[in-house]
């Protein structure tokens, strides 16, 4: 038998999400008289750890899909993906540009040099689509407020010359998650540096997806695309508010086994570095996932832990392949028995993620290759 443990990954809960979103687009937009935005479903990292097949399948109803690498763009084409694919992080040389006019990529644009790649290139086959970034505070990737406007100058000339097809604008959030005030700098930017310039408009990731005020500081007729990321996958973009309030269904689930029991007297240091004493006599399972399969080795005692359908908490530090857990009060636990690290009927991704300092996106992509995938249809 091989190690018992899992992950799952249910293509049901992905449609669940997007659908989700969708409505939930659509209900924010109708008091606006707006039509709901079209949607980006962003499936970088290998779709947060859930497989870009997966993904295909899960978001067929998205309007595009969004990543950053081409080898992953090119394996969507291959699944048969004919809608619109975007690559966040724009190319990267000017060879680049031979694949984005092969598998029909949309590309962002972020700083000068791919416009000047772009009059350089060979020329391509069909004319590219294009979305402008502007910086406007994540000071990450983008063209700043005062140079944006010569740059989009810059693509729409390509554009009358048909090296360009659509052309739009985008930008992203730095605190979409938790300061709206500075989401709404952020918009306030946006709106000044781009609003008489054509062309549709991306700005929302997740949080800023799920927070229905932001539309209201969005332009009137402006065709609208969202890029939610995270929440497609069942996690929250928020730390108060879990992913189980804003109605969305995890999509992976990390399981695994009890592979050994045993009794403990009181005071006895557990694992690496004796981080945990037993206050008392306990009872204690080894659970066959440690940190080369994903878990968060930061994770402290404490941290939940579903086994056998009951919540309960790690003890002591997680070892490479393994970690331990308090079955005192789980008297039906036993060898054999199922553990749930997170996901679906376990602790939420979320829940795990702040126990250990960090966030729900962090685990989802970081499940180890070794760790076999069941997809759930
Ligand atoms: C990752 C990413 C997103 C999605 O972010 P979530 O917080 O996962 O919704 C959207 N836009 C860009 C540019 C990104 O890099």
């Amino acid at each position: 038998m091989p190690r018992p443990i899992a992950v799952q990954i249910s293509i049901a809960a992905m449609r669940h999400n997007l659908a989700h979103i969708r409505s939930t687009l659509h209900h924010q937009v109708a008091p606006l008289g707006r039509p709901a935005p079209f949607i980006w479903a962003v499936i970088k990292a290998n779709a947060y750890g859930h497989g870009i097949d997966q993904a295909v399948k899960g978001f067929a109803q998205a309007d595009g899909l969004a990543l950053l690498d081409i080898n992953e763009a090119i394996r969507c084409r291959e699944l048969g993906w004919t809608k619109p694919i975007m690559l966040l992080e724009g190319f990267f040389s000017i060879e680049d540009l031979a694949v984005l006019d092969e598998y029909t990529l949309t590309t962002v644009i972020h700083h000068w040099e791919q416009i000047t790649w772009l009059k350089q290139a060979p020329r391509l086959r069909r004319p590219v689509a294009v979305m402008a970034k502007l910086n406007t505070g994540m000071n990450r990737l983008g063209f700043a407020p005062e140079q944006f406007e010569r740059a989009y100058q810059a693509l729409l000339e390509l554009q009358q010359e048909g090296v360009i097809s659509s052309l739009g604008k985008m930008t992203h959030f730095a605190r979409a998650d938790d300061d709206p005030s500075i989401t709404y700098q952020q918009l306030l930017c946006f709106n000044t540096v781009t609003g008489a310039l054509p062309g549709a408009i991306s700005v929302c990731n997740s949080a800023g997806t799920l927070t229905a005020s932001l539309q209201q500081h969005l332009p009137d007729h402006t065709e609208q695309w969202v890029r939610p990321g995270v929440c497609l996958y069942g996690a929250s973009p928020f730390a108060a508010v879990s992913a189980h309030e804003l109605g969305l269904q995890p999509a992976q689930t990390l399981m695994a086994e009890i592979i050994s029991v045993r009794d403990i007297a009181a005071h006895q240091g557990v694992g690496y570095g004796h981080h945990f004493i037993s206050p008392k006599p306990m009872r204690l399972g080894v659970v066959a996932c440690g940190y080369a399969d994903g878990y968060p080795r930061h994770a402290p005692s404490g941290t939940p832990i579903m086994v056998d359908g009951q919540l309960t908490r790690l003890v002591g530090r997680v070892s490479m392949d393994m970690l331990m857990v308090d079955l005192t009060d789980i008297t039906s636990a036993q060898v054999g028995s199922q553990v749930v690290l997170w996901g679906q009927n376990g602790p939420s991704v979320d829940e795990v993620a702040q126990a250990a300092g960090t966030i729900g996106y962090e685990l989802l992509c970081a499940v180890a290759a070794r760790v076999p995938r069941q997809i759930i249809e």
